[in-house]
């Protein structure tokens, strides 16, 4: 079968190996970003409709997954906006329906969360990476280069919903214009506003390859790295290895996993409703978390209770 809307999988740096849908013909985005690697967006738009088929992408879906691939994650990106297409949820629901041993990943510019809509159809994903370069709306002007009515505050409050919402991991992807948004000022605005969106890590980065816009510099290194340390809980993007970017969302798993249990006992079926994570895959953070002496089982009426020690190491996956 030649695929249309499937590509890879690809080893990324993120998320290991990787298996793409695009759901958006080229350059279909809501955004015409100054550093885009996919070149000057051509379609600038907020409509929301059926781009490609959603018949046709479970067709390819169920094609290649039916011979049960070695993959990390299927990740919608692809060139264009993943929120566009009014099917992205029909398709999440697709792939956790019939295929739940994947993990599923939506790589997003964010802007389309206003909608209750788009939140909701994405609410069974469990990794969503928004980018937000900007909490101001005249850098978020300069580098996004937005459609008509998106305005940058309302983006915000809509990805704090989110994070309400949502119960899978959300990392932030932050990308330094050097010039635009790395100023003192640029950059309280935008912790500020990360700190009320509350993702599981932010990470920092910057273009590594050509960009839409020759002018567009590369950030060095060490002052992306005084960046992170600025905003918090952030680290660089390109800091690991496409394996270790693995262990990385691994480790923020068994943390959250270890912070609820911090909070409360639970049993494996009050984690799998409060994190929306399978089973099997509870345990198996359970059985690390318990081999580290993190946590301790106690066996009462309704079932096994985990609950964590007074003093708990730090979760670090290796
Ligand atoms: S949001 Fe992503 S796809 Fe759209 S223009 Fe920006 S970088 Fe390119």
């Amino acid at each position: 079968m030649k695929y249309r809307y499937l590509f890879g999988p690809v080893p990324s740096r993120r998320l290991g190996l990787s298996l793409g849908v695009d759901l958006v013909p080229h350059k279909t985005c809501t955004l015409d970003c100054i550093y885009c690697e996919c070149g000057e967006t051509t379609n600038l738009t907020v409509t929301r409709k059926e781009y490609v088929p959603v018949k046709d992408v479970i067709a390819e879906l169920e094609h290649y997954l039916a011979s049960k691939p070695d993959l990390d994650y299927i990740t919608f990106s692809g060139s264009g906006e993943p929120t566009l297409h009014s099917g992205l949820g029909a398709v999440i629901d697709y792939i956790k329906d019939n295929y739940p041993e994947y993990k599923v990943c939506l790589l997003t510019n964010g802007t389309l969360f206003t909608d209750p809509a788009v939140r909701k159809g994405v609410l069974r994903t469990d990794l969503i990476v928004p980018s937000l370069d900007s909490a101001c709306s005249d850098a978020f002007n300069r580098i996004n280069r937005p459609a008509k009515n998106l305005n940058c505050s309302e983006i915000i409050e809509a990805l704090i919903t989110l994070r309400h919402e949502y119960k899978g991991l959300m990392i932030m992807e932050v990308l330094i214009v050097p010039g635009i948004n790395d100023t003192p000022q640029e950059l309280k605005l935008l912790k500020e506003a990360l700190e009320k969106i509350e993702p599981d890590l932010v990470q920092v980065g910057t273009l590594d390859r050509p960009g839409t816009e020759e002018w567009v510099k590369t950030a060095p290194k060490e002052r992306l790295q005084e960046i992170a340390d600025y905003l918090g809980n952030a680290e660089l993007i390109g800091a690991f290895k496409p394996e270790h970017k693995v262990s990385s969302i691994k480790s923020l798993q068994s943390n959250r996993i270890l912070n609820t249990l911090r909070r409360r006992p639970c049993t494996v079926s009050d984690l799998q409703q409060a994190l929306n994570l399978r089973p099997a895959e509870i345990q198996k953070y359970l059985n690390l978390l318990q081999s580290r002496g993190a946590i301790e089982a106690e066996k009462r009426e309704r079932g096994t209770f985990f609950k964590a020690k007074a003093t708990t190491p730090p979760t670090e996956e290796n």
